[in-house]
């Protein structure tokens, strides 16, 4: 910032129409521009003493005083909307991250699950339970037919 972008700022920074951007800048260049400040002190103290005249309130004794306490407030004021917004950013990202994990292992996981149980154990132990179902009972059919087969042989020969 320009010492004349920054005096050009001076009555709104006294007014407090300023947006958190222009504040800092405005603050950067006042605490390191000597001229700027000095400008900064004559302008504040002019007319926060014509406000007071126009408000028929007392005239303050240090306006030196007041403005620091102005400019402390308005840093402190930066600080804590500053640290508010990374700290709303960093919660968003956190939970954009950890929505991204959890998806990407859902994805990962639940395939394998489908899969392990069919090709291992299932499907066999349902076929060697079909065989030993339907094998017994044809191997005595079979069995009842071979005797009834004999019987058959025997009484021919008799
Ligand atoms: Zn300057």
């Amino acid at each position: 910032m320009t010492c004349i972008e920054a005096q050009s700022l001076i009555t709104a920074f006294i007014n407090d129409e300023l947006n958190i951007n222009e504040q800092e800048e405005f603050l950067e260049h006042v605490e390191s521009c000597e001229e700027c400040r000095e400008e900064l002190e004559v302008y504040y103290a002019l007319l926060t003493a014509m406000k007071q005249l126009d408000e028929d309130k007392h005239l303050s004794n240090d306006y030196s005083q007041e403005l620091k306490d102005k400019i402390e407030h308005a840093q402190e004021r930066i600080i804590h909307l500053r640290y508010n917004y990374y700290r709303k950013k960093g919660v968003l990202i956190m939970i954009i991250l950890s929505m991204s994990i959890f998806f990407s292992l859902y994805h990962y996981f639940i395939p394998k699950e489908e899969v392990n149980p069919v090709k291992e154990s299932r499907f066999q132990l349902r076929t060697s339970f079909m065989e030993n179902r339907f094998d017994k009972p044809t191997n005595e059919l079979n069995r009842y037919f071979e005797e009834l087969e004999g019987n058959k042989a025997i009484g021919e020969i008799e």
